[in-house]
């Protein structure tokens, strides 16, 4: 049998499609309406949900990865997919964050070390690309947010 002793881990996104892993410089993929201009994220490839478009052509945009905390709670439970699995389940903070230019809300999950009682609705805060968790030879991925005017010990 092949060992993987010594071998970095292949790093790869728990969702396929919603986000660049690229982690100086992560974002969120969304799609924007080829006619109306409406951005979505997840990425729509359907047709537009906006009533009076109709259109069923889209473009794939990179949102823009600050925003301010439109709401946030605590996660004392296990919660659905894209929240993967950890076990055993920690307790972690989520934001709903209004992004700077699409007006998007943005569901996601803070950094750890940050808690409820670190935020505040209206508080700037950044993407940052995180592990969500890690099997025997990979490590999965997904954006979690971080308070862009945090203490030092979070903006590793
Ligand atoms: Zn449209």
């Amino acid at each position: 049998m092949l060992s993987q002793v010594g071998l970095a881990k292949i790093r790869v996104p728990a969702v396929e499609g919603w986000f660049s892993i690229d982690e100086s410089e992560p974002y969120l993929l969304g799609s924007k309406c080829t006619k109306c201009g409406t951005i979505y994220f997840p990425q729509e490839g359907t047709f537009c949900k906006n009533p009076r478009c109709r259109s069923e052509t889209f473009e794939q945009v990179r949102l823009s990865n600050r925003g301010k905390i439109w709401s946030y709670t605590d996660a004392q439970y296990q919660p659905p997919p894209p929240y993967v699995a950890v076990d055993p389940f920690e307790p972690f903070a989520i934001v709903a964050v209004e992004l700077i230019q699409e007006k998007l809300i943005v569901l996601g999950q803070v950094v750890r070390g940050v808690t409820v009682d670190d935020l505040r609705v209206g508080m700037e805060v950044e993407l940052t690309i995180d592990t969500l968790y890690e099997d025997e030879d990979k490590v999965y991925l997904v954006w979690k947010f971080r308070p862009v005017n945090g203490p030092e010990t979070l903006r590793r």
